[in-house]
C-alpha cells in the first residue's frame, strides 16, 4: 500500500448505511422495537431529505426519507422501491480522499465535498467506480 493510500484511509470504519424509506415515522418502528433510538433528526434541503439517525455500535443506521418525488432519494424510491441506498466510509481527512481519489480517476457523483445532516463533512463516489454501490466519504464535523 503506498503512503498516499495509507493516509487517505486512515480512520476508516463504517460510518453508517443510507436506507431509503417512504417514512422516517413508520420505518423508524421498527429499529425501536430493537431496543434502538433515533438520536438525531434533520432535514437537509440541498439533498432534498429528511434524515433519521439510528446509533448502532460505532455505526448509524441513517433512514432518509426524500422531500418530494423530484429529489434524487425520491426518483430512487419510485425506481428501486424502499431499501439500502448508500454506504458511508468515515475517514480522518476528507480532503486528502477526494483529492486521491480524484488522482487515480475514481468518478465523483458530488461536485465538491458538502456539509450534511449534523455538519458532517461528505462527498459521494459513483457506484460504477465501486462495484455497484453508491459510496459515501465522511468526516465528523470539525
Ligand atoms: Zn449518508
Amino acid at each position: 500500500m503506498s503512503k498516499d493510500l495509507e493516509a487517505v484511509v486512515s480512520g476508516a470504519r463504517i460510518d453508517h448505511l443510507g436506507i431509503a424509506v417512504e417514512s422516517i415515522a413508520q420505518s423508524r418502528g421498527f429499529y425501536e422495537a430493537l431496543g434502538l433510538r433515533v438520536t438525531h433528526e434533520e432535514t437537509v434541503e440541498h439533498e432534498g431529505v429528511r434524515v433519521a439517525m439510528i446509533p448502532l455500535g460505532e455505526s448509524r443506521v441513517e433512514l432518509l426519507e426524500p422531500l418530494s418525488p423530484e429529489t434524487v432519494v425520491g426518483r430512487f424510491l419510485s425506481k428501486r422501491g424502499a431499501g439500502m441506498h448508500h454506504v458511508a466510509l468515515h475517514v480522518d481527512d476528507i480532503a486528502a480522499a477526494w483529492a486521491e481519489l480524484q488522482a487515480r480517476g475514481v468518478v465523483l457523483v458530488s461536485p465538491a465535498i458538502q456539509t450534511g445532516a449534523g455538519g458532517h463533512l461528505y462527498f459521494f463516489v459513483h457506484p460504477k467506480s465501486t462495484g455497484g454501490v453508491l459510496l459515501e466519504i465522511c468526516q465528523d464535523p470539525e
